[in-house]
This record gives structure tokens, sequence and C-alpha cells, in this order.
């Protein structure tokens, strides 16, 4: 049977004192206990559904981090302040200094910048490979590889990771294969098709608002126990840990995560065909012409869609400039990082989000100087937004 990520959302119901629709926040950093027993119990990790301390879990992250198990069909997760502050824990409580890590090289800029520039002060040493080269990646395991990490759909060139053939690869030689799915919730459930630790960064699509951070490590009950570990957990001592308030509101937002992503595939789609039409070389993995189309839709929960993220070569940095300074100015959108906004949101990703990366790297990889990304937003009339962007790539010469 297909497996229905938002239906099981959906089912999660949590009522608040005196029966609230909405679960109660705890509003509390710390926590009583009725006996002296218990709180050491606690401490030992011996007292199920007692609370500690809100580093340790609190009521309201607990809450959220079993629906967003239940969106990535894992037994348990744990959320933590921002993206960077669960994939930075996730790694570190598998690997420890000589391990090794085989990653995607077309990763999320601030991980590829752990991976590359702080992991190796803890020697821990990453090499970098084409995903969609299942022999590369092969070729690159070591005797000492403990993780293979990688995005399923890659930040900023919508490059598709096989998620089933690097599970079976993560499996022969023993690594764990974790999976960030932040470009793609709900569309791809990266541990349903063998995934063994999916991540997100919250900030984006789920929360969906720009106006809060959060992230998520969703695994085996085993593994995210060892992250809270009082005495070994690198969550609970690297100290990334969410806030109550805001996780609280981060599960409102995902109660309409189906309703957003569907609009955002649809609109991206949209424009996506339009584009390539005109004749703009447009990455989306819902074109035919993206190469990893046929794997997208073979891998994909098909009523949400190829996702909100797009990109389009203009050909030159200065032209990426003008274009979208000149979309901003027409309210089409703003030019800013992130993603899974209700507005279009728009930046070149060689000179922002990806300047981690070195020049002659983004090359090899291409990441050209015109490639603007996009987060198509959730606008109810996306022919109204084609024509009047299109205006703009007609005055500036692109079109
Ligand atoms: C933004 C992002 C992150 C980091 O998340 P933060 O919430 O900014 O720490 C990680 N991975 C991907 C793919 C992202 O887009």
């Amino acid at each position: 049977m297909a497996f229905k990520p938002a239906d099981n959302i959906q089912d999660l119901q949590y009522f608040g004192e005196f029966g609230g629709v909405n679960p109660s926040i705890s509003d509390s950093s710390t926590y009583t206990f009725l006996s002296a027993k218990t709180m050491f119990d606690t401490f030992e990790g011996n007292a199920d559904g007692c609370y500690l301390y809100s580093r340790h879990s609190s009521p309201s992250n607990l809450y959220l981090g079993e629906a967003l198990a239940a969106m990535e069909g894992t037994e348990t997760a744990n959320v933590a302040a921002t993206g960077m502050g669960a994939i930075v824990p996730a790694l570190l409580q598998l690997c420890k200094a000589g391990d090794h890590v085989v990653s995607s090289r077309t990763i999320y800029g601030g991980t590829y910048a752990f991976l590359k520039n702080f992991a190796p002060r803890l020697n821990i040493a990453t090499v970098f490979v084409d995903i969609t080269s299942l022999d590369a990646v092969e070729a690159a395991i070591t005797s000492n590889t403990k993780v293979l990490y990688c995005e399923s759909v890659s930040n900023p060139l919508l490059e598709v990771a096989n998620i089933e053939a690097l599970s079976k690869l993560a499996k022969k030689h023993g690594l764990t294969l974790m999976v960030d799915n932040t470009f793609s919730p709900l569309s791809i459930s990266p541990a349903r098709l063998g995934a063994d630790v999916v991540l997100h960064s919250l900030t984006k699509f789920i929360n969906g608002s720009s106006d809060t951070m959060g992230g998520v490590m969703c695994g085996t009950k085993e593994y995210i126990n060892d992250l809270r570990n009082v005495n070994d957990g690198a969550s609970m001592l690297l100290g990334a840990s969410m806030d109550s308030l805001r996780a609280a509101s981060i599960l409102k937002n995902l109660r309409t995560l189906h309703i957003r992503v569907k609009q955002h595939s649809k609109n991206a789609q949209y424009l996506a065909e339009k584009f390539e039409a005109d004749g703009l070389k447009t990455v989306y993995p819902g074109l035919s012409s993206h190469p990893s189309h046929q794997l997208f839709t073979k891998m994909m929960n098909a009523e949400y869609g190829y996702g909100g993220m797009m990109t389009v070569d203009v050909g030159s940095i200065d032209k990426a400039n003008e274009l979208m300074e000149m979309m901003q100015h027409k309210n089409l959108g703003y030019l800013a990082v992130s993603l899974g906004f209700y507005k279009t949101l728009f930046s070149a990703p060689g000179s922002s989000t990806s300047s981690e990366i070195p020049e002659e790297e983004q090359k090899e990889m291409g990441l050209s100087d015109g490639l603007i990304r996009f987060s198509i937003g959730l606008d109810n009339d996306i022919e109204r937004t084609y024509a009047l962007m299109r205006d703009c790539m007609v005055q500036i010469g692109v079109l």
C-alpha cells in the first residue's frame, strides 16, 4: 500500500489541558519530581514519560518530533534549534576521530563547510563525490567510512539521489545512510526507500512562514536515545535544542504542509514548463528533460508533485542580478536566501548560499554564475506571475 505521510500526521491528535484542540505548550525549562528516586532514574534514562530539563526533551518538542517521525515513517525523531543543529550532532553521534564520511558534493553550503573545514579539526575526513554515480560512491568507501551523506534533491543543482540504490550500498558496507530531505518534504520519503536517518531544516518548507528556525533528525529509537543521552549524546551536549514555544508553532504550521507543498509544486511545474518552452535553461525534476526525472517519479509520493525548487540559468551573474532586482521591484518575489515561503524567493547560489564552495569546484559540479535558484511561492494566479516574470526577462534581454 502507498505510504501516506500527510495522513499519518493527521492521525496524530494531541489535546491540550482543558480540552484545547492544540496541545498545551510546556512553558518550563525544568520539571519537578515527586520522588528523588525518579529523578535519579530519569538521569539514567530509565524513567519513560518523565521530563527532566528542556535541553534534553520537553512535551512540546516530543509532540513535534513524533509528528515528523510519522511523516517520515521512522520510529521516532528529535527536534533541534536549527537545521545545522540537527545535521552536525547527527553526524558526530556516529563519527569519531579517524572516521570517514562519503558525501554528495552538491549539498547545502553549511553542511559542506562543516564537513570540509570543521570536521577535519576532529580528525573526521570527508570525500565528496558525484552522488548520481553509484560507482564513484562505492569507490570512495574505505574501511573507516561510517556515514554515506546526501540530499534527496540537492541544493542548488536539484540532482536527485537514488536512495534505494544508495541504501543497498550502505548496507553492503555497513554504513549509515543519512538523507537531508529539506527540499522535498512529503514528495519523497527517504526512510521508506532505505535511508537510516532523515534530516530536515524545518526553517524551510515545513514551517513555511520564514519566521523561525528549526531542524530534526528522524531515525530509530536507539539512535535518537543515543543523541539525547546525558553522558555522550551529541544533541544533548552540543546544546542546539529547540524552544518549546517554537516547537508548538511549527507543529501548527506542519498541519497545512500537504496543502502548501501541492501548491508550491503546481506553481513550480507550471513556470518550469513555460520557461523551458521559452528556451531558458531550466532545471526542475518535474520536467522530462531533467536527468533524474524518471528516478524522482519512481521514488515520489505522487500527489505532492516535484516540489517548489527550480533553477534557471540566465547566462551571467550581471543578468541574474539585474533580473532578480527587477522581479523584486515588480513584487514577484524577494531577493533572499532560504526557501519554502508563501512568496517566491530567489538568489544566485554561486555568490550566496553556495559561496562556501570554491569557484573551481562550483564549475566542476556545473554551478554556473548565471544560475538563479527559485523557491516558488504559493501564488494564487501563477499564469499572471508568469506573464509578469516574462516581461522582466524580455526587458533584460534574456528572452
Ligand atoms: C537551510 C538548509 C539547511 C540548514 O538549515 P538551517 O535551519 O539554516 O540551520 C540544511 N540543509 C538544507 C538542504 C537547507 O536548505
